[in-house]
């Protein structure tokens, strides 16, 4: 049954000023992107808004640098953009590898990088048209009173399936963020919390406006690179996704960062794990990061695809990248 798109009002500001006046005066709006999440979630009855707020228009969202003080990613840029981008690829491997994993290119031409990091959360139980839901009581994330995956739990356990938030993480990001107080920035892995229904940070009416990431490898001694599993190869969402950077440090040990996504209600990084030291065993090192991989991820039976699986697959991906790229350190 195809459903319609609901009637709604488009504001365009041309500011961040102007962008949060209008959320101000209308706080049931939503922030609108390139519309490739917001829209289809619209036209299934998952979102109740009748008006939106189009941030396309807001040039110091398009912004776009790479300098000596890091690089600078304007929430309103295109994955296409990043995947274009010669430098960002050169010293952000994990970024670029990234976004030529998100979709399909038709939609990675308009997809941006805010609503990639803003996302909603995913379910095999959520993500269907109103009838399917309704048919099926809804559920605990909206408008039901029960979890179909988890019952007898109080909260949602959809997962966080964009691709970009880890590889961005693994390079230390942090998030510039706009709203009726002023301007703040924080890590980017603080921005997420592990709660399905409610797994974004930000304030009412806040936005993001850029992504700041600290100045890139110029000495060739960090390697990053990202991998996912999904079901369809050519376009999908992931069932696991991994980020890992390696760094040779002063001291010659080798210092690993993963980050997942898939898995859980929020991307995260991959706590506990030392740097690999020159005089140590480099595959009991890989095993024990696989172990601690599999030890911090919960994914939960929100997809058709066994939790069990992408447990073992982001665990075995995670370990099959950093060796990779401990071995191009050298
Ligand atoms: C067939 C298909 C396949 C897809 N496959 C993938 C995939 O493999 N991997 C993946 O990661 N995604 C995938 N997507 C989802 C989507 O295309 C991308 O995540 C895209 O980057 C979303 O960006 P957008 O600009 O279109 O966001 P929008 O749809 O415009 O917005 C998404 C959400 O972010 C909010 N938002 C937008 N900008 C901001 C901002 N600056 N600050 C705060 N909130 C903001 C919106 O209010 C909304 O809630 C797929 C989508 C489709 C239709
Ligand atoms: S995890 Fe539970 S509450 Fe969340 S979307 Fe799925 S069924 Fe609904």
């Amino acid at each position: 049954m195809t459903e319609a798109l609901p009637e709604f009002t488009l504001d365009r500001p041309e500011t961040i000023d102007q962008a949060v006046t209008a959320m101000a005066k209308r706080p049931s709006s939503r922030f609108l992107a390139g519309g490739t999440d917001l829209i289809v979630n619209m036209r299934r009855g998952l979102v109740d808004t009748d008006c939106l707020i189009d941030l396309t228009g807001i040039s110091e969202l398009q912004q776009l640098s790479d300098g000596k003080s890091g690089l600078t990613i304007g929430a309103g840029v295109t994955l296409r953009e990043i995947c274009e981008h010669r430098d960002i690829r050169r010293s952000y491997g994990a970024i670029g590898e990234a976004c030529d994993a998100i979709a399909g290119p038709g939609h990675r031409s308009v997809a941006t990088v805010g609503g990639n990091l803003c996302l909603d959360t995913r379910c095999m139980y959520y993500n269907q048209s109103h009838w399917w839901r309704k048919a099926n009581d809804f559920c605990l994330k909206y408008k039901g009173d029960t979890c179909h995956v988890a019952p007898t739990g109080k909260r949602c356990r959809a997962a966080f399936s964009g691709d970009l938030a880890p590889a961005l993480m693994v390079h230390g990001a942090e998030v510039e963020i706009a709203g009726p107080d002023g301007r703040r920035r924080m890590p980017l892995a603080d921005l997420y919390h592990e709660d399905g229904a409610n797994h974004l940070g930000l304030k009412s009416g806040e936005f993001i406006v850029a992504v700041h990431v600290p100045p890139g490898d110029t000495q060739r001694m960090v390697r990053s690179a990202y991998a996912k599993v999904r079901i369809r190869g050519a376009i999908d969402f992931p069932l696991a996704g991994v980020a890992v950077a390696c760094t040779r440090l002063a001291s010659g040990e080798v210092r690993i960062t993963s980050a997942l996504t898939g898995t859980n209600s929020r991307p995260f990084l991959i706590e506990g794990f030392d740097p690999i030291g020159l005089d140590q065993d480099p595959d009991a090192a890989f095993t024990n990061l696989a172990k601690l991989v599999q030890k911090q991820v919960s994914p939960q039976r929100t997809s058709t695809i066994g939790s069990h699986y992408r447990r073992l697959a982001v665990s075995a991906l995670t370990q099959r990248l950093a060796k990779r790229l401990t071995l191009e350190l050298e």
